[in-house]
């Protein structure tokens, strides 16, 4: 695997991300070495940042390709790539490109929750889609955090259903951002791991390649790109609790959907409304109500 960094910029801001502030001060990285330093046969990933920013990904791809890569990858936000003729140009500059793309959730608020950017998550999923309708390889890695692992069988899913090949979940580490915000970023090992089991059976059930990284740090999380798009078998961490559940495979747990339960100390409370509040905040939800007559005020109210 030969790594070649474009820098640590970023369009995103994610609450997990290993570079943290470092991306604020980071300087424009010159990866003409990098390049140079290809040789036939090398798997190659170009990684951010976001590479995707780079106005020059397509020639770096491109002579990746052109010194003999058997493989580049893009490790990317993908959100770049919900332009269709730019997800198409990167597609036409070599037929050995695959793309990596970072999925945090199962639907927009919880993806657009952990990358602090709104409208992140349908630029990400039309990103997806739209490389593999231009017919190259994607995967997708997922970052497990405190606020995603109880849906990571939906990720999966989701997952499948824009066309990754295969799944990479990466347990969130208290590095980067992730550091100042552990309590509520990095999982508890023992409440996560039987969703990981539950969404490692799902991928393979889906035919999915998939792998559990134990670190999203970017020289850990790579490592799995020498087998992009292919089954591996790697072991789960070892979870203090694994509940069995009635009808699973021995030694898997299933999860059910549902309402997610709330995490360990999280405080979940419901704002009390009247239902002249509801009234004003969803007319919609009252037409009788709207063109009612107002009422009476009784004698003597204020
Ligand atoms: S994790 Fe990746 S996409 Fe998110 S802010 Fe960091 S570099 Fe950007």
């Amino acid at each position: 695997m030969r790594v070649v960094a474009l820098g640590l910029s970023c369009n995103s801001a994610c609450v997990f991300c290993a570079q943290g502030e470092l991306r604020a001060t980071a300087r424009p990285v010159d990866p003409t070495a990098a390049l140079a330093a290809i040789v036939p046969g090398d798997v190659v990933a170009l990684v951010g940042g976001e590479p995707t920013i780079d106005p020059r990904l397509v020639d770096h791809v491109r002579e990746a390709h052109a010194r003999g890569a058997s493989r580049v990858i893009v490790q990317t936000n993908g959100r770049r790539l919900a332009y269709r003729a730019y997800a198409r140009e990167l597609a036409a500059a070599s037929d050995r490109l695959a793309f990596d793309v970072s999925l945090a959730g199962s639907t927009e608020a919880m993806h657009d929750y952990h990358t602090s950017t709104p409208g992140s998550f349908a630029q990400t999923v039309r990103g997806l889609a739209n490389v593999v309708a231009e017919g190259r390889p994607a995967a997708v890695t997922v970052v497990v955090t405190r606020s995603n692992f109880r849906h990571l069988v939906d990720v999966v899913r989701l997952a499948a259903r824009l066309g990754a090949r295969a799944v990479q979940l990466a347990i969130a580490q208290p590095v980067g951002a992730a550091a100042r915000a552990a309590d509520r970023v990095v999982p508890a090992p023992e409440l996560a791991s039987p969703h990981l089991a539950a969404s490692v059976d799902e991928a393979r059930r889906l035919g999915l390649g998939v792998v559990v990284a134990g670190s999203a740090a970017p020289d850990d999380a790579r490592g799995w790109f020498a087998g992009f798009g292919e089954v591996e078998d790697v072991p789960l961490p070892a979870p203090r609790v694994r509940p069995a559940v009635a009808g699973s495979a021995p030694g898997r747990a299933t999860v059910p959907l549902g309402r997610p339960a709330p995490g360990r100390d999280e405080v979940r409370a419901h704002d009390r409304r009247t239902g002249a509040d509801l009234e004003a905040l969803f007319p919609d939800l009252f037409p009788e109500a709207a063109s009612a007559p107002a009422p009476r005020r009784a004698a003597g109210a204020g």
